[in-house]
């Protein structure tokens, strides 16, 4: 019936003020006693009666584990109370919370903790195991107390605090600032609780509810009912008639459906469109140290065993080998049930690598360990390896890592750092990546461009709604939980999740999401979905990220320090691995190995190796790298004797051996522990090897016909001209004014400029100190003044000027520039001609963010300029056409740049530096950056590196790849009584072929029965050898493996070694061998089984 009168006039809602009033319905504001929090507790309790707390403050900052402090006799209790402070920062206070539950409880369904330290906490059992972890400052306060607790009687628990919060210990509210020494934590509260989880209940379906409302389209229908909704609800709610939550769950019911109190919400059938999986992101180390990540995890996982029972729908994704390996040292119950949660499919371990590293500044045998370490710890602790690389932050993308991926047995990779990028908008979400050499992964980034949701409305609507490739497939995914600090998803989260599904199977609106996949299943669906990917856009290449450019020279020394160990363990496996096949008694020492290689591949971290991690965090891994170099010299000399290389006396002759493959010349000055000259004077030498891996032979300089001997002098008032009859250098106030290449009749520095210039600018970007240089950093660019020079060395092998600059009141530079003796090649099989200008600096820096750079602008004009990166050639724009083009203004180089035309061109080298532009005709090096924050004291101090410059005819071609690698690679010096049983072990591998054709590591098999077997995983009869061949050029290669020792088999293989495609060996001559052919850029990998 229709009335014909209407004497009731309706407003229409005024939705600003309908939808403000909703945020008074949970909040704690002023309204708090008339509103749902007020009946949030049926009761609390919190009296000497119920909860006594007592509290052992751990001795300096220690980071004792449960039973080292329950076995100290100097442990001791004492009272605490609430409201007490605790401190300073990084200290460690156990408490001892004796609790006695109300016997008028005992009916209550549940009963709580709410333990709120202010600072981040583990929840012991009385024996020592773990239950739960806590975050104060009220994030993750509430622990459910046993059943078994609620019988009137006394219960003790422990608690362990550390004093710093999720985010460290930052004074103030800016968390990227030095951490405060003097922080202290106060504890807030120790209640006993007794909620009402009816109310609790309606307070998730009313915070989703109102986040609709306000949310979802505002000209949607279901926007306005929510809007209708809450506020019936709100009408509905009696502060004083706790039977009213009932009502008002009903009215929530209408938008929310009824089944969102249980995993049943699920149930429902028809296509998802957002898959939300729990993630913890633990970073290693960052704005905590190493030592406090370790506990981090127990927290952070603990917390999700926990939920699994609540939540059966809760798939929780972790990654980082590394992080699994510390919880196994220090909390063993902990790793047991986690390897259950693995067993039930709760818990997804992924990634394959050791830890989230960068892939930047890694080198790629680095990268190969990254994943075969990572993949052997799951393999042997879980039985499996992951499919998928999980690197949700990090700070770019090396163009090889699909390729690498594919060879570690990976075919998916999550990531979205590139919703960071703060120039261009990255187009893709679901899409094919593709490395240099054609290898592809199914890579996805997720959409709501983060990796710690905390779930909203928003997050599970930009999931559908931000997805970029929307054309070929809808899903996205949400990966939530409290992250950077750890923590992972929360009850809360999930109670959310429940009903964000509940709201689209109901009233839709909001893209379906489900809980209950991991990440396996995540791409193996979507490689279906997407007909095996064919369905996918492609992107080829670098996934190059616009931000965070400061990270490639932040934290000098963990670059030169990483740069210094990869060279070491290259020369130490190839030793090793000699004397393990051919000295009795010598074992290959894997454990050793593999323990300094993990030492390294932690400090490859994405908070650590680019440098935006704080001091503390920095002083642990000097003391790793300390110990790497120092247990890898110590096996490199082991090995060196084993082979009679190495003798303690200095009897026999001085040799070098070149671990490189290929001839090569050296000039250079012998360490002085070697050095037979013991009047202090350098003592410059200068071999010569015509071998593939040979000793390399003493050339006296004098009779050596195939030698122009190089000079130096003084032109004029501090200038200076070094000459070797293939460079001409003219050196003015210590800067290169003139570089004549005699042969090709070219001046290399541009007309009227200056080569190794060095230039200062102001490096203060917009926030991110550490991380982040700014393209108007560029505009601020100054030269330094000319320094004063001197001839330091002046011998017919080698000359060498330095100069003495002043960066500023408190800062200097000297600069040694040097010009070795020119050795003539005597045909193509003999070393090449590799005449360049070296430059070896010593820096005393002492700035305010300020960024030091030398610069060579040279008389050579091309589009792109060349970087070497892992295992290949990365080319970017020397102009700034395009947006794409000017964020490119700062870029990552591993050993060398090179700008070239058709016909001539010229590289730069460096031994321990990662920051590189080249635009226009200028190559600019970057050296060092003073940022403040999150290490005050990042970078000052003193500093040396070398850098050379390359004149080359022709383009960019292996000469420089050769020179690159032993700029980089010293020879090792060692006396031996005769070099002729040493000469015939040191070629027993050799890779011949065509030009680009690289061998870059040789190593034992992994899984030899001769070596220990590690993780139980199944060992091989006999002894293998890996061999890592790459293509270093951009073509196809094609050669031979050559072996002395007899090949039983060989197999084409992975990076994991797995014996994949097998070779035909053949014998040829005294040597066993098997053709190989290469693709362009491939990464090959070749395992040898010996007879
Ligand atoms: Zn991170």
């Amino acid at each position: 019936m229709y009335p014909q009168l209407n004497l009731e006039p309706k407003a229409k809602k005024v939705r600003p003020i309908y939808q403000g009033r909703l945020n008074n319905f949970i909040a704690n504001g002023q309204y708090k006693a008339m509103n749902l929090p007020a009946l949030q507790d049926v009761q609390r309790v919190s009296d000497d009666s119920t909860v006594k707390i007592s509290v052992f403050s751990v001795p300096g900052l220690k980071r004792p584990l449960f039973k080292d402090v329950m076995a100290d006799k100097a442990t001791k209790f004492r009272p605490a109370v609430i409201g007490e402070s605790f401190g300073p920062s990084w200290s460690t206070y156990w408490f001892k919370i004796d609790l006695k539950i109300p016997k008028s409880w005992k009916d209550a369904p549940r009963v709580e903790l709410h333990f709120d330290p202010s600072d981040e906490g583990l929840i012991f059992f009385e024996d020592g195991t773990a239950a739960q972890g806590i975050t104060g400052g009220g994030e993750r306060i509430r622990w459910i107390v046993p059943q078994s607790f609620i019988d009137a009687k006394w219960h003790t628990i422990y608690i362990e605090t550390s004093c710093n919060g999720m985010f460290g210990n930052a004074p103030g509210a800016d968390n990227i600032q030095p951490p405060d020494p003097e922080r202290y934590f106060t504890l807030k509260s120790a209640d006993l609780v007794w909620p009402d989880l009816e109310a609790r209940a309606l307070y998730y379906d009313f915070t989703i509810i109102a986040e609709a409302a306000r949310d979802l389209p505002q000209d949607s229908w279901q926007s306005y009912k929510a809007l209708d909704i809450g506020n019936r609800i709100m009408n509905t709610f009696d502060v004083e008639d706790r039977s009213t939550i009932a009502k008002c769950r009903k009215i929530a019911a209408e938008f929310l459906g009824t089944d969102v109190d249980s995993e049943a919400v699920y149930s429902t059938k028809g296509d998802i469109d957002v898959e939300a999986m729990g993630h913890c992101h633990i970073d290693t180390a960052w704005l905590w140290p190493y030592a406090e990540t370790r506990r981090k995890i127990a927290r952070s996982w603990s917390n999700q065993l926990e939920l699994f029972e609540r939540y059966p729908e809760l798939h929780f994704a972790c990654s980082q080998a590394q992080q699994f390996q510390w919880l196994l040292e220090d909390y063993p119950d902990l790793f047991k049930r986690v390897k259950d949660a693995v067993l039930n499919g709760n818990f997804d371990y992924v990634g394959g690598s050791w830890v989230e590293h960068d892939t930047n500044l890694p080198g790629g045998e680095s990268l190969v360990r990254q994943f075969l370490y990572g993949q052997r710890f799951f393999e042997g602790h879980f039985g499996s390896r992951s499919k998928t690389f999980w690197l949700p932050d990090t700070f770019g993308y090396s163009p090889q890592i699909p390729q690498l991926c594919r060879l570690a047995g990976m075919t998916g990779f999550m990531t979205q750092k590139l919703s960071w990028n703060n120039i261009n908008n990255f187009p893709n979400s679901t899409f094919n990546w593709v490395a240099l050499d054609g290898s592809q992964v199914i890579c996805h980034m997720c959409p709501a461009d983060k990796y710690d949701s905390v779930i909203n409305i928003n997050d599970v609507k930009n999931s559908v709604t931000h997805h970029k490739n929307l054309d070929a497939d809808h899903v996205g995914l949400l990966a939530f939980g409290l992250g950077d600090g750890g923590g992972g998803p929360t009850d809360d989260m999930l109670e959310k999740l429940r009903r964000c599904r509940g709201l689209a199977d109901n009233v839709g609106g909001l893209p379906r999401v489900r809980v209950g996949k991991g990440p396996e299943d995540f791409f193996a669906d979507l490689i279906e979905r997407t007909k095996g990917g064919k369905d996918l856009v492609t992107w080829m290449g670098e996934l190059y990220f616009e931000f965070h450019r400061g990270v490639y020279t932040t934290h000098a020394k963990m670059k030169l320090n990483n740069r210094q160990c990869e060279q070491l363990f290259h020369d130490l496996e190839f030793f090793a691995t000699l004397a393990s096949l051919y000295v009795k008694d010598y074992d290959y020492p894997k454990e050793k190995l593999n323990h300094i290689w993990k030492l390294v591949l932690l400090n490859q971290f994405h908070d650590m190796l680019p440098g935006s991690a704080i001091e503390m965090a920095y002083d642990e891994a000097y003391d790793m790298y300390k110990e790497a170099k120092l247990t890898g010299s110590d096996l490199l000399r082991k090995a060196l004797i084993a082979l009679g290389l190495m003798n303690d006396t200095d009897l026999g002759n001085l040799v070098a051996v070149n671990t490189l493959p290929w001839p090569r010349n050296f000039i250079g000055t012998v360490p002085t522990e070697v050095s037979a000259e013991k009047d202090g004077k350098p003592d410059v030498v200068c071999l010569s090897s015509e071998e593939n891996v040979a000793l390399l032979q003493p050339v006296p300089a004098e009779v050596s016909a195939n030698m122009v001997p190089v000079t130096v002098e003084e032109i004029g008032p501090n200038k200076f001209k070094l000459a070797n009859g293939v460079l001409e250098a003219v050196i003015d106030g210590g800067a290169i004014t003139s570089l004549f290449d005699i042969p090709n009749n070219r001046e290399v520095v541009a007309p009227g400029q200056k080569a190794n210039q060095f230039v200062m600018f102001d490096d203060q970007p917009l926030y991110w100190q550490a991380w982040d240089t700014e393209v108007f950093s560029l505009d601020s660019r100054k030269e330094l003044p000319p320094g004063k020079g001197q001839i330091i060395l002046q011998s017919p092998l080698r000359c060498s000027v330095l100069i003495e600059q002043k960066i500023s009141e408190r800062s200097w530079i000297n600069t040694a520039i040097t010009l070795n003796a020119y050795i003539k090649p005597k045909d193509s099989s003999t070393a090449f001609d590799g005449t360049h200008l070296e430059f070896t600096s010593e820096v005393y820096w002492d700035e305010n963010c300020k960024f030091l750079k030398v610069e060579f602008p040279v008389d050579v004009h091309a589009e792109s300029a060349s970087y070497e990166m892992q295992y290949g050639i990365v080319k970017r724009p020397t102009h700034y056409n395009t947006s794409w083009d000017v964020a490119k203004f700062e870029v990552c180089c591993h050993k060398f740049a090179d700008l070239s035309e058709h016909n001539y061109g010229v590289s730069i080298l460096n031994d321990c530096k990662y920051g590189f532009s080249t635009h226009g005709n200028v190559m600019r090096l970057s050296l060092l950056r003073a940022p403040k924050a999150p290490d005050a004291h990042a970078d000052i101090g003193t500093h040396e590196f070398s850098y050379s410059i390359y004149p080359h005819a022709g383009p960019l071609g292996a000469n420089t790849i050769k020179l690159a690698h032993e700029f980089n690679s010293p020879v090792v010096f060692a006396r031996v009584e005769s070099t002729k049983s040493i000469d015939a072990v040191l070629d027993t591998f050799v890779v011949e072929g065509t030009d680009g054709l690289c061998l870059s590591n040789i190593k034992r098999g992994e899984d030899d029965s001769d070596v220990p077997a590690d993780y139980g995983l199944k060992s091989s009869k006999g002894k293998s050898v890996v061999l890592r061949v790459y293509d270093a050029l951009g073509g196809r290669q094609s050669g031979k493996v050559l072996s002395k020792l007899e090949i039983a088999q060989a197999f084409k293989s992975n990076l994991l070694e797995d014996d994949e495609e097998e070779l035909k060996v053949v014998k040829i001559g005294d040597k066993w061998g098997f053709d190989i052919s290469v693709r362009a850029f491939e990464i090959a990998t070749y395992k040898l089984k010996l007879a």
